[in-house]
């Protein structure tokens, strides 16, 4: 497959790059806003063209993975949509619900596939959390605890933390990865929300951390905690049945890593996972949905979802009040 690239970015640069050409995909050419930059980074990943032109760029593509900042992803989705490419979009999807429903339905009635970047469902821990709850090892889920507070490095603060107009803050970051993982272990899609923010001093006019708590339709209830000034905290995911609990610990990252424990009433057992690379397998799920067979693994629905879910938190933590997330209808 042939893919170009919308954004001359971080994370097509560090894991993108290299999952595209892992599933076999050639990447013609790379769209970035200064040409100097397109032509730097092109030549700095082996990659034959660059252009300033989005409708160069989608010329002699079969489909797109966008990595530019937030609030481009709409437009240029919009775009590759109507030039009949397939898009691999990253999260989260728009700035809105309203935007990220549009972009999902105009690939759906295009016949086009739409998949979001959600690498943390398809990581091996992750996949065998699913495993364990949905073979019934800890009964009914009553509750689940993030914890997704992290130290953002230098080199990715920028926009993250300065440009609420380009989507920075830790809502928009890190809440979407969450509820997409909460989604995708409970099979179910937050209710309602309440949330506070807190400034640690690295956001200007957006928020570093936040804290919220989620209901969710059977009535068990997530509570989330993210942050961009956490250095010491470590991730992890904790999910409590009535038969059991599981515990994950260094699970919330894009590397193959961490550990997962059940504990049940019988004691306590380490539950093995595979270690393949996040992005290798979202980049091959997705390719393999274009190319006909079986689905992205996260898909526009998906990302629409957490994108619900991050904007209720948001909205919860700027009012005050508790938030029924809207999902677009
Ligand atoms: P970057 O800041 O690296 O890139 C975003 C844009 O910033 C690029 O499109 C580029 O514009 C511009 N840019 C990049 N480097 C420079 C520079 N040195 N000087 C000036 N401008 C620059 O963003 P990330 O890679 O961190 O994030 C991109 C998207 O990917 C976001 O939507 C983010 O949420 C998502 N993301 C997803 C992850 C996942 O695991 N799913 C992980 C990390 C990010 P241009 O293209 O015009 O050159």
């Amino acid at each position: 497959m042939r893919w170009g690239l919308i954004g001359a970015s971080n994370i097509a640069a560090t894991q993108m790059i290299d999952a595209i050409r892992a599933s076999g995909g050639e990447i013609a050419s790379v769209l970035s806003g200064d040409s100097r930059r397109g032509q730097d980074f092109a030549a700095r990943h082996g990659i034959a063209a660059s252009t300033t032109e989005l409708n160069s760029l989608l010329d002699g593509v079969d489909a797109v993975y966008i990595s530019t900042t937030n609030e481009k992803h709409f437009p240029q989705a919009m775009a590759a949509i109507s030039a009949g490419k397939h898009v691999l979009c990253e999260k989260p999807l728009a700035m809105n619900v309203a935007d990220a429903v549009t972009m999902v339905a105009a690939a759906r009635q295009a016949g086009l596939v739409f998949g979001t970047n959600h690498h943390l469902r398809n990581a091996g821990s992750h996949l065998a959390i699913r495993d364990a709850i949905r073979a019934g090892r800890i009964g009914r889920v009553q509750s689940v605890r993030v914890f997704h507070a992290v130290q953002l490095p230098a080199h990715l603060q920028g926009w993250r933390v300065d440009n609420p107009a380009a989507g920075g803050g830790v809502i928009p970051d890190i809440v979407v990865h969450d509820a997409d993982t909460v989604r995708f272990h409970l099979d179910e899609n937050p209710a309602e929300v309440v949330a506070m923010t807190a400034d640690a001093g690295l956001g200007a006019g957006v928020e570093d951390n936040v804290m919220s708590i989620w209901s969710m339709p059977s009535g068990a209830q997530v509570m989330a905690h993210e942050s961009f000034t956490h250095g010491f905290a470590g991730t992890g995911i904790e999910i409590h049945g009535t038969e059991g609990s599981i515990f994950a610990r260094n699970v919330m990252t894009g590397r193959p890593v961490g550990e997962v424990t059940l504990v049940t009433q019988t004691g306590t057992e380490a539950i093995p996972f595979e270690d393949h690379n996040l992005y290798h397998r979202s980049v091959r799920l997705f390719t393999e949905a274009a190319q006909g067979r079986g689905r992205p693994a996260a898909d526009g629905e998906d990302g629409v979802r957490s994108l619900a879910v991050a904007l209720a938190v948001a909205e919860a933590a700027r009012t005050g009040r508790r938030i029924p997330v809207d999902y677009g209808g």
